[in-house]
């Protein structure tokens, strides 16, 4: 077993040294884009007018629905959304990303909503 697993570590090794070298640069520059993206977590601050909350804000919802259908954000674009299918934690941070459902907009971010007090929301 021991001498198959280093069989095919020493063949992966030689199959990353036959990568040819100037390539090399330009795809660790894009993982690092993927990885950038993919972590990348954004405060959202919580508005407490009684309208809609503005762009780039986020509004519980009405303290007898809250558990269900726990907050409403607006994307950038000013797209209102509701996180009834995520979970939200202790902290605020929304799981999974939360998505703009309006066609023409790319929202697509992991968020946390500052603020946050309703405690861990499932
Ligand atoms: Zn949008």
């Amino acid at each position: 077993m021991t001498g198959r697993l280093s069989a095919f570590l020493a063949k992966l090794s030689g199959f990353w040294r036959q990568t040819p070298s100037e390539e090399e640069p330009s795809i660790a520059k894009e993982r690092e884009v993927q990885v950038q993206r993919r972590y990348y977590l954004i405060d959202i601050p919580r508005f407490e007018g009684a309208s809609d909350p503005p762009p780039l804000s986020w509004k519980a919802c009405h303290p007898s629905t809250v558990h269900r259908f726990k907050a409403q954000l607006t994307c950038p674009k000013g797209h209102g959304l509701v996180l009834k299918g995520h979970s939200i934690d202790a902290r605020g941070r929304v799981y999974p990303s939360v998505v703009c459902m309006t066609d023409s907009c790319e929202f697509h971010e992991f968020v946390r909503l500052v603020g946050w007090d309703f405690g861990p929301l499932a």
